[in-house]
């Protein structure tokens, strides 16, 4: 017999069915037996009578909360609702008591406990329901930039020679007889591509061996990377904005169920996002008596006050040359083609224009105190005709963090690795 989801079983009353999924609770009432069975975000009452059923009842009445169970039954009106009459009711997996979590959601669990118990905790509706949102937001994304956009998807190694930006936060790996690395970003590779590509992304995980131990950083995060051929930093620009608003304008419909059980409505799609200088940020702070020395990068209390300024969400562009890498472009001497996406305090993305000219590139490589000869693995790909391109880079669990609401990243990451957490 075919399993029919709880879903689908409005078009099977009156027809026998089998449904499969785990005892969430069980009351008995008298001489009446309910269990509520969980299946996902979906559940369904399973309502056994003991007046003819002893044998039934006396093996249902043994089987733990939270086992899974395969029901054979048949699907009746219960005033507006559905239910199940069982013909048959199989334990598949049994499940111990206590469990390390309560799984109905309704004895809270603190955040360290749900980690430790992270596959159990997906049965526990709002988690799943964030998880349902990150599969349908990824969804989005690669069907924006590959559908709409028509961009190409890239796939680059996650274990490198070298980093992106010289030495710093690199985790080194055993490689055979030599050090490796896990990669920081796929920036260089993504880069070189521009030779033949148009346009392409990467969904991919990367990572950073930074003590940061804030509710926004991880070690390891997956990162939504774009670069395009033949532009520039306000046409990437362009393609955030696009892709924001493509993704907050349709995770409302597509993922109605699970907002309404995570009770937070995700933020409404911006349309045109603000777009203010470094140097229009340092005089908004300055007006509210904060003193921020120019050149240094903005911290939460700055962007906040920004934020409440001009904003949910905004840009802010025109970076000084010291906060950004070698292979952004300059603009003057002093400032550079750059922008951070922020979401209030959060930073989204970080973007901007590369350098494509492979003299200035070596001589910002010297600037940035790295040594030219040391990237000529990929200055030399700048000699073969590179056109001028630009891009980006969106953390995803960021995104998901302000999709979701929730407080700390590591709530919309399924298994999150920081200084202190390496499992499970
Ligand atoms: P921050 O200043 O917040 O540490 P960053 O400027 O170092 O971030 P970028 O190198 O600009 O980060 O990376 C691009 C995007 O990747 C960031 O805007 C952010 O959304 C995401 N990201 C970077 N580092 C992390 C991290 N440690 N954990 C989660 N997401 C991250
Ligand atoms: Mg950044």
């Amino acid at each position: 017999m075919k399993r029919i989801p709880i879903t689908e079983l409005p078009n099977y009353i009156g027809k026998k069915v089998k449904i499969c999924g785990w005892i969430e609770d069980k009351r008995i009432v008298g001489k009446v037996m309910f269990l509520t069975i969980r299946q996902g975000l979906e559940t369904i009452q399973v309502t056994l009578k003991k007046t003819g059923n002893e044998d039934l009842w006396r093996d249902v009445e043994e089987i733990t909360r939270q086992s899974s169970v395969v029901i054979v039954g048949n699907v009746r009106k219960f005033g507006n609702k559905l239910e199940i009459i069982p013909e048959s009711v199989k334990v598949v997996g049994l499940s111990k008591t206590p469990l390390p979590l309560d799984p109905s959601g309704r004895v809270p669990a603190l955040l360290n406990t749900i980690l430790d118990s992270r596959a159990l905790s997906i049965r526990i509706p709002h988690i799943y329901a964030i998880f349902s949102i990150r599969s349908k937001v990824t969804n989005l994304i690669r069907d924006f930039f590959a559908n709409t956009k028509g961009f190409i998807e890239i796939h680059t190694p996650k274990i490198i020679a070298s980093g992106t930006e010289g030495g710093a936060d690199l985790f080194p790996v055993e490689y055979f007889n030599r050090t490796a690395y896990l990669a920081q970003s796929p920036q260089l590779y993504k880069e070189q591509l521009m030779l033949g590509f148009d346009g392409v992304f990467e969904i991919a995980p990367y990572f950073r061996a930074e003590k940061s131990h804030t509710r926004k950083h991880l070690n390891e995060f997956i990162s939504v990377d774009l670069e395009i051929s033949f532009a520039n930093y306000k046409d990437a620009m362009n393609v955030l904005e696009e892709l924001v608003n493509y993704v907050l304008e349709n995770i409302i419909e597509t993922a109605q169920k699970e907002i309404q059980i995570l009770g937070h409505r995700p933020p409404s799609p911006p349309g045109k996002i603000p777009i203010l200088t470094y140097d229009d940020s340092l005089e908004i702070l300055h007006k509210s008596g904060y003193e921020f020395e120019w050149g240094e990068d903005l911290d939460s209390d700055a962007l906040r006050v920004i934020s409440k300024e001009i904003g949910d969400f905004f840009f802010i562009i025109d970076w000084p040359w010291r906060s950004k890498p070698f292979y952004i472009k300059r603009k003057g001497d002093k400032l550079t083609e750059s922008f951070d996406l922020m979401y209030r305090e959060i930073e989204l993305s970080s973007g901007g224009t590369r350098e494509h000219n492979v003299d200035q590139l070596k001589k910002n490589l010297s600037d940035k105190g790295l040594d030219p000869s040391i990237f000529e693995f990929h200055t030399k790909f700048y000699n073969y005709g590179m056109p001028p391109h630009a891009g980006f880079g969106l953390g995803l669990d960021r995104f998901l963090l302000v999709i979701t609401g929730r407080e700390n990243i590591r709530e919309v990451v399924l298994y999150p690795r920081d200084p202190e957490r390496l499992e499970p």
